[in-house]
Order: structure tokens, then sequence, then C-alpha cells
């Protein structure tokens, strides 16, 4: 029998979101969080350890924290990512400032786009995906069969 290449996965109503952002854009996010905190209080909320701790501070909002960003955080998220325990994403990177995690960031927004999770690295499109329909709907996506892609591989390679 021939297996699909792409699997269906759901993202559920209640969104399991990471958020995340550089030194110079915490308050920003902060700000965005305050905002929408009606909305994100339906959602499970996460986030690298430094920006999780100062949202749950300053608005009071449920964030788990993992390891603080340089330290390897932003490697869990993509972890969960492909674990499918995270699956919305709000990312304020700093385009202005190199940061000593470059590496690290480049491989969250890969297996974000490999993964087809909503991703925002900005104000304006986090505003457009928090206040999207989808937001109180199941979203059914479709992702690489990674059992089919193992097995294809193990065959031709
Ligand atoms: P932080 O990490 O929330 O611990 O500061 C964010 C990052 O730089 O990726």
């Amino acid at each position: 029998m021939n297996e699909p290449d792409f699997i269906t996965l759901t993202i559920g109503k209640q969104k399991n979101i990471a958020l995340i952002a550089h030194d110079s854009k915490k308050h920003e996010l902060i700000s965005w969080c305050e905002e929408h905190k009606e909305e994100l209080k339906k959602h499970f909320l996460c986030g690298t350890g430094t920006t999780a701790r100062m949202i749950t501070d300053q608005t009071g909002l449920p964030v788990k924290g993992y390891n603080s960003g340089p330290l390897g955080g932003d490697q869990q998220i993509g972890g969960k990512i492909v674990e499918g325990k995270i699956d919305f994403v709000v990312f304020f990177s700093d385009p202005l400032a190199a940061q000593p995690h470059d590496p690290d960031v480049k491989a969250l927004l890969r297996i974000a786009q490999v993964y087809d999770i909503p991703i925002a690295n900005n104000r304006a499109t986090a505003d457009f995906m928090i206040t999207s329909s989808f937001m109180n709907e199941s979203y059914d996506h479709k992702i690489i069969n990674f059992k089919k892609n193992i097995k294809d591989r193990a065959n031709t390679l």
C-alpha cells in the first residue's frame, strides 16, 4: 500500500503558544501580551526563560519558562515543535543586533517552517495572527509524513 507523503495534524482550539523576545524587544512583547491578554488567557503559554518570567511578572499571565534563549531555550522550543507540543510561536527577534545564539535562532525558524507552524517575528504579523478566526477553532494542516520519510530514506540511501 502506498503511504501518503503528508499526514494531517490538527492545531487545537486551545493553542500551545511560545513567546520569545530578544532583549531590545522584550518590552514590546510584554505590551503586546497586555494588549491581547484576554485572547492569550484562553491558551497555554510558554517561552524562553527571561521572556517568560518578565511576561508573568508584568502581566500576570501564566507562562511556562524554558531555559534562557542563549542557554538553549530556543532549541528546547524547537524540540517541542518537533514533538507536536508547541503549535504557535510569537518571536520578536532583533534584526539590528548580532546574537550569540544566531544558529539556534535560525534552527528554530527552520523547524517551524518544516512543521508548518504559524510564527510571527514582528508585531504586525502577531496582531494579524492573534485576531485570526482560526484562534477560536481547530486548524488542520499537512505535515511531512516523518515515518514514511525515514522508511523511504532507509530503503534508498
Ligand atoms: P530569554 O531568551 O527570554 O531568556 O532572554 C530569548 C532569546 O534571546 O532567544
